[in-house]
């Protein structure tokens, strides 16, 4: 095993994925409190002392919420961009944080670290690649589309965790005030089903074993349609291997691992 990866959980409701390689084990996003976080890490075995890391994709309270307070129980530090840390108000009381920039990788140990930028409606959002004995995860979620440089970013990883956000029709036709609707259809906002599986079609490659979809929307999303969409593409592009999940907001994911 290289890289290994269960998400807790994903959703508007929280966020937050464990991932291990290279002897480190941290988690990407901490949207959940201190005590769910520590709950969900007990159902996959690990506890919450053992975790190296926080590394935060941006400030929304869906994938910081129980941050701070992590880090602060365990004494666990905190890695995000400079926007995302004065945004999240991380720094005052927060000894903990560690300033990272995209497309300047670090390593973790024998973990190598690449954040990347992601169009979406906070500060300074990236999401991120992470690379142990030559296998690849890559991370996205809370994007409104899939630029160039995002797709480069997670091309040919092993794992993947993607958005896979919402039914296009479910949202325009759903209970969501306009400005909502306009808020997650935009450009910074979130990614539907089809835009997710057209990003998947051009990235996913013939070494990637597994897909899990994000941060589905319960009110405007169903694992099934998104779940179809993914397997549609993939399978059009010659991708049948590749296996496809969606996570659930309310309870970890099995692991992945490569
Ligand atoms: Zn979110
Ligand atoms: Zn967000």
């Amino acid at each position: 095993m290289a890289i290994r990866l269960a998400v807790l959980g994903s959703g508007s409701g929280g966020n937050s994925t464990l991932i291990e390689g290279g002897g480190v084990r941290l988690l990407v996003d901490a949207g959940f409190s201190c005590r769910q976080l520590a709950q969900r890490l007990h159902l996959l075995g690990v506890e919450p002392g053992a975790i190296d890391a926080l590394l935060i994709t941006h400030e929304h309270g869906d994938h910081v919420g129980g941050a701070a307070t992590f880090a602060a129980a365990f004494g666990t530090p905190i890695y995000c961009t400079r926007g995302t840390a004065a945004a999240a108000g991380f720094g005052d009381g927060t000894a903990m944080v560690r300033t990272i920039v995209a497309d300047q990788p670090f390593d973790l140990g024998g973990l190598r670290v690449r954040p990347f930028a992601v169009p979406h409606d906070a500060a300074e959002t990236v999401g991120y690649v992470l690379e142990a004995g030559g296998a690849r995860a890559g991370y996205a979620t809370d994007l409104g589309h899939g630029p160039g440089a995002v797709r480069e970013g997670l091309r040919d990883c092993d794992l993947l965790v993607v958005e896979s956000n919402h039914d296009l029709d479910m949202l325009r036709l759903g209970p969501y005030p306009e400005h909502i609707k306009a808020r997650v259809l935009g450009r910074h906002g979130h990614l539907d089903n089809e835009t997710a599986a057209d990003i998947l079609g051009d990235v996913v490659g013939r070494t990637t074993r597994a897909v899990v979809l994000a941060h589905l929307s319960e009110t405007n999303n169903s694992p099934g349609l998104a779940l179809a969409a993914a397997r549609r593409r993939l399978d059009e592009c010659g991708r049948r291997g590749t296996a496809l999940h969606a996570a659930e907001q309310r309870r970890p994911s099995p692991w992945f691992e490569v």
